[in-house]
């Protein structure tokens, strides 16, 4: 069986910043870049909030830099999937998707997230082009224009929060009828002047020329009351919720109520010792490029040092 002192599983900022310091600490990686090679930020275009390029950069285009310089210290990156992992005892063992097996010492999991949608062939026709499932990376684009947040929750109240200091308009589309979120960040919506929160609402469509121009929205639906209406609107923001790729670590690794892996604080350990996961798999919060390569970096740090400690490295 081959054996490897560190498997990287997942190829998005995490995993490639994790494969970049572990094969520069001599760990001569192997990372498997699954099923979307590159991760998530290939499905958008322009990246601006990724420091060192001042006029943005190429989404996909980043990731491929991030390929290349993994590779070029060393780093072993495979396409296909780890499709079986048995974390009972060190050294674990991973299987791909062919079969082969693969006994490693550490393993960072890099496995990312992805956004939940509501499932409207209209999501699908405007992503990029008024769709979005973050505020942080897409509000800058919705300057003192009319945008509306989907969902009733925390990340919700946040992320219609943030839009509300850049657009001049915030809907929010409210299933129930009230927001699920914590009472001082309730508060603060119901108070911040320029949100408008349209409770016991549903999304039906999206309608636009070049570009969401407004929702199809039905209240009370399957109610006598029941009222079908439109709102104008520039961008329409997801809220409501992430599901991590975690269905690999069930019943192995620790999993918080909606999935993620849970990691130590201010570390990327995990319940298991020397097993580390890194970006949007282990972060409900941040969820930013960034992060996950700065948490990609701490994982292949961590590894280092526990191979370093158990005489392994
Ligand atoms: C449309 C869109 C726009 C965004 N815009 C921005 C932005 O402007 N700025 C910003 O900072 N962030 C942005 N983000 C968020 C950013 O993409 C994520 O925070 C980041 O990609 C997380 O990186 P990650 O490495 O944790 O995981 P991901 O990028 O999700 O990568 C996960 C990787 O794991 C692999 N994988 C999964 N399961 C397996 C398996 N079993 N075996 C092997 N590999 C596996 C996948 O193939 C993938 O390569 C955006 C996200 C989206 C969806």
């Amino acid at each position: 069986m081959e054996k490897v002192k560190t498997l990287i599983i997942g190829s998005g900022p995490a995993g490639y910043t994790a494969a970049i310091y572990a094969s520069r600490s001599n760990l001569n990686p192997i990372l498997y870049a699954g099923l979307q090679p590159g991760g998530q930020l290939t499905t958008t275009t322009i990246i601006e909030n990724f420091p060192g390029f001042k006029d943005g950069i190429d989404a996909n285009q980043l990731m491929i830099e991030m390929q290349t310089q993994a590779k070029n210290v060393g780093a072993d990156v495979r396409d296909g999937s780890i499709v079986k992992v048995d974390l009972a005892k060190r050294p674990f063992i991973a299987e791909d998707e062919r079969g082969n097996q693969i006994e490693a010492n550490t393993i960072i999991v890099a496995t990312g997230a992805s956004a939940k949608y509501l499932g409207l062939a209209d999501e699908e026709k405007y992503r990029g082009q008024g769709v979005s499932a973050c505020a942080t990376c897409d509000g800058f684009f919705y300057r003192k224009r009319t945008v509306a947040v989907v969902g009733g929750g925390d990340t919700a109240c946040e992320e219609a929060m943030y839009l509300s200091s850049l657009a001049k308009k915030v809907y929010m589309i409210v299933r129930k009828p009230y927001l699920r979120a914590a009472e001082i960040m309730r508060k603060r919506v119901e108070d911040q002047e320029n949100i408008e929160i349209l409770y016991n609402t549903n999304t039906f469509g999206l309608f636009g020329e070049n570009g969401v121009e407004g929702a199809h929205l039905v209240r009370f639906k399957g109610e006598e009351n029941e009222e079908n209406y439109d709102i104008a609107i520039d961008g329409f923001f997801l809220a409501i919720g992430h599901n991590p790729n975690t269905e690999l670590f069930k019943g192995q690794l620790e999993l918080d109520e909606q999935g993620f892996i849970v990691t130590r604080p201010k570390s990327t350990a995990t319940s298991i010792e020397g097993v580390y996961a890194a970006g949007d798999v282990a972060d409900p919060t941040y969820r930013q490029g960034v992060v996950a390569a700065g948490a990609g970096a701490m994982a292949a740090i961590e590894a280092e040092r526990f191979l370093q400690e158990k005489g392994e490295k």
